[in-house]
This record gives structure tokens, C-alpha cells and sequence, in this order.
């Protein structure tokens, strides 16, 4: 979701205006190569360190690079010398957003539509994080050291303190086998159904969401704590998998893995699998399942699953590094490839 807005609002970088190093940076942005771009924009602020244009280019190559706190210190930057510089304004308040700082987002953003008035999608962007902002206010926090859990109200408290006891089981488990232990706190909130669906704005199936902050709709949980357990270790991988590869991973691999982790049987996905008429390719499965309808999500779910687990079989305590090659950026074709396993060793999990 952030990338795609960031190349939406590429349009109104200042690529066009510049030349040298600078435009090399801005083309290298539009293939997608951090690399290049970030490399680019080095040389460029080594001939003008204060170019704000190249600095918010080499905040969009480090967030290609799977580096947004190092984008946000460059924006300030590039605002500290430009103060109307929207652009800049704008990537800020989406790598604040993505960080999980919501009031550095929102500032960012009214600065941003305060430059240049009219935008109507930052606009609702920035009414909706007003919302959410309005909605944690009045929740509750309890803290510690490795998780920030935030909810509403007295009579969530037990279930706060289930979800600890969860994450803090799913931190030593996934630690074990990825060996990632994320150095920062994470923060989970917990929402009723309605408010969930209201700030995440998932699609009917979907039971919790990842997107720098772990966000589970919890009303009723206690009745079914092991689903509860489930879902909150589902969640928490993705953020670890976000601490080991932070470049992402294909959708089907990060949400296999989030589903091979859950302490739970997986029988019922292997069945929907095995009674599947046909499976979705491989090149599907490397978009959001966001777009999915239920029946679709759960065989993607099953196919994602029955992947993640032959590789953890395969791999063995290859796993992290394998994974770390592909959240650095090599393809997942080589990454396999150097642990000799091919994509048709994927699909033929998908097949049997
Ligand atoms: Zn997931």
C-alpha cells in the first residue's frame, strides 16, 4: 500500500527539473532499483549537500531498500531547508505512517495539503489517520519491553494480557527457528470487529493485519483463546519476517510462513488444497491477497503453507539466510537455486 501511493505521487517529484546523478537516482526509482538510485543520489549531495530534491530521493531509495527510518531523518532534512517542499512532506507522513508513528504522519501531512491545497486522496488519507488517531486515544496501553498492547476499556484487560502471553511464546518460537529476535518494540492493538474493519479496511476474511503494527479484532476472543493465539502468532511472523527481510518477501512466502508458525493443526488447509480444482499460480500468489475473495484467500492460505513448510523442511537451519537473500533483493528463483531447489519443487507441493 505505501509503495503504490509512492509511486503515485512520483509523478510530482522533481525528476523532471534535474540532470546528471540526480536524474539517474529518479530513473533508477522508477525500475525500482534502490541500489542504483541510492548510490546516484550519494554522488548527487556530495556536489550539493543541501539539494533537497536529492535528498527525497534518497529517501525513496531507502525505502526501497527496506530502510524507512533512515528515509524519515533525510526528509526532515529536506524539510529543514525547503519548508515548502510538499513532495517531501507527503513521503514523510507514508514512512512515519508505515513506522507506526501516527502523529508524525498526520503532521506531515496537514504540512504537506497546507503547501499544496486540493489533493483529495491525501486529503481522506488524512482524515481516516485522524480517525485512527482519535480511536487510540482513548484506549489503553500496556507496555513492556518487547510489546506495546493498546485497548479499549477495562474488560479487555484479560484478553491483553492472553495476547502478551502469546506474542511473548511467539517471539522464543520464531526466534528459534528464523533466528530474528526484532530489536524494537512492537505494538499490537486490539480492536472490536467494526473498528478493525474501519481502520484496516481488510477484506471480510481477513482475521488480523500487519502493517508495521500488529491490529487484531478481538470481541468475543476468550470463547476461542486458541484462535486468538493463532491469529496473534500469524501476525507477529509477519513483523519478524519485516525485521529479517525488510525489503518483503513474495505475499505467498511471508503468509506461508505467518500460517506454518500458527500452534495450530493445518489439516483443514491441506484438505482445502487437496479438494482444490485448480491452483493459483505462482505469480498470483506474489500480490496481496488482499483482492481475493474467501475461497480464493483460503486456497492461496493453503498453497502459501504447503510451500513455507517444504522449505523449512529443505532448508533446515538455511532457513534465515535463505530468507535473507531474498528480503535483500535476489530473486527468489536464484535464492532457491543456491540451496538447489527450483520453482517447480514449490509447485509440485501445490500438485500432490
Ligand atoms: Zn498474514
Amino acid at each position: 500500500m505505501t509503495l503504490l501511493l509512492c509511486l503515485f505521487l512520483l509523478a510530482r517529484a522533481p525528476q523532471s527539473m534535474t540532470e546528471g546523478p540526480a536524474r539517474t537516482g529518479w530513473e533508477a526509482i522508477e525500475r525500482g532499483d534502490g541500489e542504483k538510485a541510492a548510490a546516484a543520489f550519494r554522488r548527487a549531495l556530495a556536489d550539493n549537500p543541501r539539494d533537497a530534491g536529492s535528498l527525497a530521493g534518497s529517501a525513496m531509495a531507502s525505502h526501497l531498500l527496506g530502510r524507512d527510518d533512515q528515509a524519515i531523518s533525510v526528509l526532515k532534512r529536506a524539510l529543514e531547508i525547503e519548508p515548502d517542499f510538499a513532495y517531501a512532506a507527503y513521503l514523510l507522513g507514508q514512512f512515519a505512517y508505515a513506522q507506526g508513528d501516527l502523529d508524525l504522519a498526520i503532521k506531515s501531512y496537514e504540512r504537506a495539503l497546507q503547501i499544496q491545497p486540493g489533493n483529495r486522496s491525501a486529503y481522506k488519507q488524512l482524515e481516516d489517520w485522524k480517525k485512527e488517531a482519535e480511536l487510540h486515544s482513548g484506549f489503553t496501553t500496556r507496555p513492556g519491553v518487547r510489546f506495546n498492547i493498546l485497548f479499549e476499556g477495562p474488560e479487555q484487560q484479560v484478553i491483553a494480557a492472553r495476547v502478551s502471553n502469546a506474542l511473548e511464546a511467539a517471539y522464543a518460537r520464531v526466534g528459534s527457528s528464523l533466528g530474528v529476535y526484532p530489536p524494537e518494540t512492537i505494538t499490537a492493538i486490539l480492536y472490536s470487529r467494526e473498528q478493525f474493519r474501519d481502520v484496516t479496511k481488510s477484506p471480510p476474511w481477513a482475521a488480523g493485519a500487519y502493517d508495521g503494527r500488529i491490529r487484531i479484532p478481538v470481541l468475543g476472543s476468550l470463547r476461542t483463546p486458541g484462535e486468538l493465539d493463532r491469529v496473534v502468532t500469524h501476525e507477529y511472523v509477519h513483523a519478524a519476517l519485516r525485521s529479517l527481510a525488510p525489503r518483503g518477501l513474495p505475499f505467498w512466502l511471508n503468509e506461508g510462513l505467518a500460517t506454518y508458525f500458527e500452534p495450530v493443526d493445518h489439516a483443514w488447509l491441506e484438505q482445502r488444497l487437496r479438494t482444490a480444482r485448480t491452483t493459483i499460480p505462482m505469480s498470483e500468489l506474489e500480490q496481496s491477497f488482499g483482492r481475493l475473495d474467501g475461497a480464493d484467500a483460503l486456497l492461496a492460505y493453503a498453497q502459501g503453507f504447503t510451500a513455507a513448510r517444504m522449505l523449512a523442511h529443505r532448508l533446515g537451519s538455511n532457513f534465515p539466510v535463505f530468507l535473507q537473500y531474498v528480503g535483500n533483493g535476489t530473486s527468489l528463483e536464484q535464492a532457491l537455486l543456491l540451496f538447489n531447489i527450483t520453482d517447480a519443487d514449490v509447485q509440485h507441493t501445490w500438485r500432490r
